[in-house]
């Protein structure tokens, strides 16, 4: 690595680095080209890039979260490639951008990723304060025009040509397969509409809002689910206890009858009926009647003995 490198790398650093702690690899940020949206930066608008993504941080989309997977910008470069030709018939231009990260254990596979070639998307966020119609040159944000995008004039191909860049916010790393072409993608906002992000994502709500309203929900059905059992639980207990008054049985053993429906511990009482009605005792239905049985009786006497 050579001394300037890294000299510019530590202009944006709060102690030296070392060229051993840090990884430098450049990515391409945007370019000339008419995108899938239509649309494309104008010249101004790309030397304004390149002088507003120094020092901005990168994240990678699949660790956001993870800090030590930033990346930083310590340069751009516009660079031309005379050999290819935009749908525009102009020569290609991309806005180059060599980044740094400060090497971690945490980041050492992302590091090998990069090393090993995996085809990165880039995307960036920026504001474009004019939106000019490439057919007739009027600026989108402030007059409407019958052009459309995408749509032929003559020769000319309509598309949206982004100008007088007022900042950029961010730039995101995405790995994506090979095989897929990676080209760059953009979000942009107009300076006039800023929360374009926020207006794309409305009737949204976020991944946090989510998990919340999912645990609610979960809650609440766990209520529901409890509430329905004990519901069930009082119906059968009521059921039972008619049943057995109907049937003649003594009050102690409703809650021993058996079945889920009324049909089932109606049979079920009927039995214990036919065998507790040959005995001669055979009490009907009555609180007190565990008491007044002379089988209890014995015992409380034998209680009250003693005790005395
Ligand atoms: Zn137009």
């Amino acid at each position: 690595m050579e001394q300037e490198t890294l000299d510019k790398i530590n202009k944006l650093t709060r102690r030296p680095l070392t060229e051993d702690e840090v990884y430098v690899f450049s990515v391409v940020l945007c370019d000339n080209e008419i995108d899938r949206d239509g649309e494309r930066f104008s010249d101004k608008a790309l030397e304004e890039l390149k002088d507003r993504f120094v020092g901005k941080t990168g994240i990678f989309d699949h660790n956001a979260a993870a800090v030590n997977q930033n990346a930083r910008i310590f340069e751009t470069e516009l660079v031309t490639d005379d050999s290819r030709i935009t749908k525009n018939g102009e020569p290609y231009k991309y806005l180059k951008a060599s980044a740094y990260m400060v090497r971690t254990d945490e980041n050492k596979n992302l590091i090998a990723e990069i090393d090993g070639g995996i085809k990165k998307e880039v995307s960036i966020s920026c504001s474009a304060a004019k939106r000019i119609c490439s057919i007739c040159g009027c600026d989108k944000n402030e007059a409407a025009c019958s052009h459309v995008k995408g749509k032929s004039y003559g020769d000319k191909q309509c598309c949206t040509i982004l100008s007088d860049i007022t900042d950029a916010y961010e730039w995101s790393f995405v790995a994506v397969p090979a095989q897929i072409n990676a080209g760059v993608t953009k979000k942009y906002f107009a300076s006039s509409n800023a929360s374009e992000s926020d207006k794309n994502f409305e009737g949204w709500i976020s991944p946090e809002e989510a998990s919340v309203l999912h645990e609610t929900i979960k809650g609440n059905e766990a209520t529901i689910a409890d509430l329905t059992a004990k519901n069930k639980e009082y119906e059968i207990s009521t059921a039972k206890m008619k049943i057995a008054y109907e049937t003649g049985l003594p009050f102690e053993l409703s809650e021993r009858l058996s079945g889920d429906t009324e049909d089932e511990i109606r049979k079920d009482a009927e039995k214990l009926a036919r065998y507790t009605s040959s005995g001669k005792e055979s009490p009907r239905f009555n609180a007190e009647s565990a008491v007044k049985s002379t089988e209890n009786a014995e015992y409380m006497d034998m209680l009250e003995k003693l005790r005395g």
